[in-house]
Order: C-alpha cells, then sequence, then structure tokens
C-alpha cells in the first residue's frame, strides 16, 4: 500500500516551509511557529495542546484502540546569519533556519493533512509532536516530562532529518547508535598578571593554555581505541589585555563527543587528568567544568530493519543505509523511552546547490524532498499503528520510566 501525496498538498508543505524559513526564531522562543502549526492544526480540526512552553502536541485518534504512534518534528532555528541570497532568506538578522527544522515541521504539518481526513481508518492513535529548542538547551527532555509519549503510552517514535550527504529521492535508515553525545566542556586557566617584559615576576596562563589545547588532542589521536568514535574540540580560546601585558587568565570552551557511555566517561577522565597536569607543569590553576548534553541517538534494531523493508515494498524511495555521525540529536531521550527511529531525508542535489552541511550560512534543501519526507513519515504511522513493523520488546521499559 502506498501514499499518494497530492501535487496541492506537496505545494502547501513549500508554502509552509518557506514561510517558517523566513521567520527563524531561536529555542523556546519559537512563539509564531508554534501560532503557525496551531492555525493549520485548527484548520484540519485536529485537537492540539502547549507542551514545554512553545512545543504544541497534536492527537489523531483512530477508530480503533490499536497500536500508539509518536511522530517528531524540531521548530528552532540557530544563531547564523543566512548567505543563501534565496527569495524566502531569512528576514531575522543573525538568525536561520540551518539545519532543516523549517522543513521538520512543514513537513510533519504535512502528516497532519494526510492523516486527519482518515483519522477514522487509523488502526491506532497518531501523536504529532512540534518540539521547541532541538539546538539547545533541549526541548525533548521537558515535552517527556510533559507525558507527551506517556497519554496515550506511545508504541514507537520516528523523526526525520534532512541529510545532506545523501541525495533527493534516498531515506536513510541506519540500525544502533547513530548519533553522539554532546557533552559542553569549558576550562578556566588562572596564573598572575604582570609586566610583558618580565615573565619571571607573573604567572604566564598563554602557554599553559597553548600547551593543554595540544595535549588535550592527544586524548583521541593515541588514547582512545582507534576503532572506536570519540571528538574533543576546542571551539573558543579567550584571554589576555594587550601585547606587553602577562595575561592572568584564559577560558577554553569545547565539545566532548562519543557514540557509547563507556568512551564518554573514558573522554571525561582523561581531559581532567591532562588538565591536571598542564597545571602541575606551568604552575597555574585549571578549573574543568564538563555538562553532559543529549546523549547518543540508538535507533531500534528491529524496527528501523524492518521499517526499511516496508519502504522498500511500499514505496519507490531508495533505501540507503548512511554511516553514524558525531552530531548530537535530544531525539536520543525519546528513544529511550520508546523504540525509536531517527530517519534521514536526503536533501541533496546539484541544481538546488543543497552540498552544504546543515549549520553553514549556506545550507539549503532540494525543496523536492519535503514530498518525501511526508510520504515516509505517513507511511510509518500508517506501518507502525497496523503493527506491520515490530519493534525490539522492551522490558526494561517499565522500569526506566
Ligand atoms: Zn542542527
Ligand atoms: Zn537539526
Amino acid at each position: 500500500m502506498g501514499v499518494q501525496i497530492e501535487r496541492a498538498l506537496e505545494d502547501r508543505v513549500l508554502h509552509l516551509r518557506r514561510t517558517v524559513h523566513r521567520h527563524p526564531e531561536l529555542g523556546f522562543e519559537e512563539h509564531e511557529t508554534a501560532a503557525l502549526v496551531e492555525r493549520e492544526l485548527d484548520a484540519l480540526g485536529v485537537e492540539h495542546r502547549r507542551s514545554a512552553g512553545t512545543g504544541v502536541v497534536a492527537t489523531l485518534r483512530g477508530a480503533d484502540a490499536g497500536r500508539n504512534v509518536a511522530l517528531r518534528a524540531d521548530m528552532d532555528a540557530l544563531p547564523v546569519q543566512e548567505r543563501t541570497g534565496l527569495s524566502f532568506a531569512s528576514r531575522v538578522p543573525g538568525k536561520m533556519h540551518a539545519c532543516g527544522h523549517d522543513a521538520h515541521t512543514a513537513m510533519l504539518l504535512g502528516v497532519a493533512h494526510v492523516l486527519a481526513p482518515r483519522r477514522a481508518q487509523l488502526a491506532g492513535t497518531v501523536v504529532l509532536i512540534f518540539q521547541p529548542a532541538e539546538e539547545g538547551p533541549g526541548g525533548a527532555l521537558p515535552m517527556l516530562q510533559d507525558g507527551v509519549l506517556d497519554d496515550p503510552k506511545a508504541d514507537a517514535v520516528a523523526m526525520l532529518h534532512v541529510d545532506s550527504r545523501l541525495d533527493v529521492g534516498t531515506i536513510g535508515l541506519t540500525p544502533g547508535g547513530i548519533s553522539a553525545s554532546t557533552d559542553e566542556l569549558a576550562i578556566e586557566i588562572r596564573g598572575t598578571g604582570g609586566h610583558g617584559a618580565y615573565p619571571h615576576t607573573a604567572v604566564d596562563a598563554i602557554p599553559a593554555a597553548a600547551a593543554l589545547v595540544l595535549a588535550l588532542q592527544n586524548i583521541v589521536a593515541r588514547e582512545i581505541d582507534p576503532l572506536a568514535s570519540a571528538v574533543v574540540t576546542v571551539g573558543t580560546i579567550a584571554g589576555g589585555y594587550r601585547n606587553n601585558v602577562i595575561a592572568d587568565r584564559v577560558s577554553l570552551s569545547g565539545t566532548l563527543r562519543a557514540h557509547d557511555a563507556e568512551v564518554r566517561s573514558e573522554l571525561e577522565r582523561r581531559v581532567r587528568r591532562v588538565a591536571a597536569g598542564a597545571a602541575a607543569t606551568y604552575g597555574v590553576e585549571i578549573d574543568v567544568e564538563i555538562v553532559r548534553g543529549y546523549p547518543p541517538v540508538v535507533n531500534d534494531e528491529p524496527l528501523t530493519r524492518s521499517f526499511a523493508e516496508y519502504l522498500r515494498g511500499n514505496s519507490m524511495l531508495r533505501i540507503e543505509q548512511p554511516a553514524p555521525t558525531m552530531g548530537g540529536e535530544d531525539f536520543a531521550y525519546f528513544a529511550q523511552h520508546a523504540p525509536g527511529v531517527l530517519i534521514r531525508l536526503g536533501v541533496r542535489s546539484d541544481q538546488a546547490e543543497s552540498f552544504h552541511p546543515g549549520h553553514s550560512p549556506l545550507f539549503r534543501i532540494d525543496e523536492a524532498a519535503l514530498k518525501y519526507g511526508v510520504e515516509t513519515l505517513v507511511l510509518f504511522a500508517l506501518a507502525a499503528t497496523q503493527g506491520d513493523i515490530p519493534s525490539e520488546e522492551r522490558s526494561r521499559r517499565g522500569a526506566e520510566s
């Protein structure tokens, strides 16, 4: 059984995507976006409520009490100055939908358009989750705490993310761990300041910072199993006053990423050890603060494999299994709560110039992908409510929630 996305609906989704794209809003400021989502749902007669401030949860109740499926889209933009030159480019200076969340929001509304009129034929309930603040500080956790997967209890949850590595018409489904943990690193180095001409009277924080940045690179290069995945990135370095003053303070910030819990803890431990070593060597004080961010996304294996099979049988879409990435996604929390799958949607094409990676000021998508995204999510909802795509029975689910 395929799903036909009508031309009029494709146009509507395109219009919604461009409207959201023109008015990007950062995490937990998605007021206009949430209002647009609500207006569209109202027009379709779909019940909805607010969650986590600017989040919106819509519920499509089928006639049968079958299985319950949740689909999640994120709505927030990034603090990036758009440089695509597109006619519908961001009208807000310094803010841009550079990660495709505008497309995610529009496609999930497209799903509402397809499923609302056929609610009565649904074998279960479909919950549409419009989530704020994926790029930080994170809208998934507050929505989960608000019970968005509990009433009704979700049997499966899915999301779609645009992917500029995959051609338009391609869907990426990779079982198992597919994204990284994202922990924030903040380091403060304290010496004592002085005159640049008399270094022996001061404790210089600059060489300590330089040595520390280089020593941190050694962790991934020499201390972590090359077959495991890990990243230590120092993203900012700040300190000093002027050319002839010895800096008393330098602060660094960065990100630590890993695909599994053991490597994640190992990174933390080793960063602290290297910092303590630099402090002893250079006679400075070094404080290390690590704030744990999103856990890795783990795609439910049977659900992911069976959905890939289902798509092969019920659509013309090309199915690939792209490699995991070191990106982060707070969908991870949803996928800890119910069997979940993060579906990658190919948006790359030469004519649309959609080959720039997410978060680039030049990021674009080929909008032909929008209809494939709607089709894929609708097929997931139908297959999962009908029980056509089994997921792993999770005995630990009860204990966890
Ligand atoms: Zn992003
Ligand atoms: Zn994103």
